[in-house]
């Protein structure tokens, strides 16, 4: 039987890191924290990691893996960890490493991860080839966009012609995504699948809070004309939820389809922590434009458990924690490899 005291959990101070060390601690493994110049100090504070590695940059990664080998680290990546690697130099990570990287690449190219959200019969926006299709309101993404920073919403395509003349030659505008608008409220979900169990989990939900998308509403309709505000979605933290009950029994199944039309993707199919991004409808059509591969910072809430992993565990069970029981459980079963990826 193997013992978790030969390894140790390993992840770049950023996103969920706090939730996963600490989750990592009280399961019994010795943690890793990487940490960005000047950025320690939340990880020194919590007391969450037993070790802190700096770097000038977490795009210096590669030049301190080494010692992560050395010491049998297992890293467990989110959502900072694959943007500053980036999704293609993700297969050349040699430590340890929790999670498929394989279905990353279906996860970041908008054209595949619809593809695959489609093949696992998921609903999803509308989406526009061309301006001139537009006939209902849309919301224009740009390739490469973070926390939604820039996206525009327009109803026709004169409209988006208007709108598109601020952003014409601008680096990084020149590729656009153009969805349909859905009008509802946005609910995240948060799933867990264990390899090992086979059991797919709902940990939770949560909502986002979005600058200025979440500050609009504070001032007057006129003002908001007379201001010539443009909505912007910059994540600034999240917001805990529950979902109505009824919505559960299709939201297991959701998570349970996308885990199987994985396995058809990508050899190991998706494993751990994934989240399905969407707008609930008055109709209570949950209609999903994105899916995160991996833990999300919605999960930041419930370091001490949600509702929902309160029912199944009756302990305080974050994501984080969540993962790290996979960890252990894999070692202690000799089967680490299962998930490992
Ligand atoms: P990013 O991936 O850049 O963070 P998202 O795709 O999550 O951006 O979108 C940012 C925000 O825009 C979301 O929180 C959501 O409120 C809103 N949004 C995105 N797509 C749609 C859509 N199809 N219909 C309605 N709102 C949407």
């Amino acid at each position: 039987m193997g013992n978790i005291k030969d390894y140790k959990i390993a992840t770049l101070g950023s996103h969920t890191a706090l939730q996963i060390l600490k989750g990592a601690k009280d399961e019994g493994f010795e943690t890793i924290c990487i940490c960005e110049k000047g950025k320690g100090k939340p990880y020194q504070s919590y007391e969450v990691a037993d070790q802190i590695i700096m770097v000038d940059s977490f795009k210096d990664y590669f030049t301190i893996e080494d010692q992560l080998i050395k010491q049998n680290a297992i890293i467990v990546p989110h959502g900072s960890f694959v943007a500053y690697i980036g999704p293609s130099k993700m297969m050349e990570v040699k430590a340890m490493h929790y999670g498929t990287k394989a279905i990353l690449e279906w996860e970041s190219d908008r054209m595949k991860e619809r593809q695959w959200l489609l093949s696992a019969n998921i609903k999803l926006p509308k989406v526009f080839k061309t301006p001139e299709e537009i006939d209902c309101p849309v919301i224009v993404k740009f390739h490469g966009a973070h926390g939604g920073k820039g996206y525009f919403i327009a109803n026709s395509a004169k409209e988006f012609y208007e709108r598109y003349e601020v952003y014409k030659g601008k680096e990084g505008h020149d590729k656009y995504a153009i969805q349909e608008y859905v009008v509802g409220v946005p609910v995240y979900t948060h799933y867990f699948y264990s390899p090992l169990t086979g059991e797919l989990e709902v940990m939770g939900f949560d909502k986002r809070y979005e600058s200025n998308a979440d500050s609009i509403g504070r001032i007057a309709a006129k003002d908001q004309v007379d201001v010539d505000i443009r909505t912007t979605y910059t994540i600034t933290g999240n917001v805990p939820l529950v979902v109505r009950e009824s919505l559960l029994p299709e939201i297991f199944e959701m998570g349970q389809r996308v885990v199987e039309a994985s396995k058809k993707l990508v050899k190991g199919g998706l494993f751990g922590p994934f989240c399905l991004e969407g707008i609930i409808d008055p109709e209570l059509n949950y209609s999903v434009f994105e899916i995160s591969a991996r833990i999300v910072a919605g999960t930041n809430p419930y370091i001490n458990g949600s509702p929902y992993t309160w029912l199944k565990y009756n302990e305080p069970m974050s994501t984080g924690r969540r993962l790290a029981r996979d960890i252990k459980m894999a070692i202690e079963q000799d089967r680490l490899s299962e998930v490992l990826g």
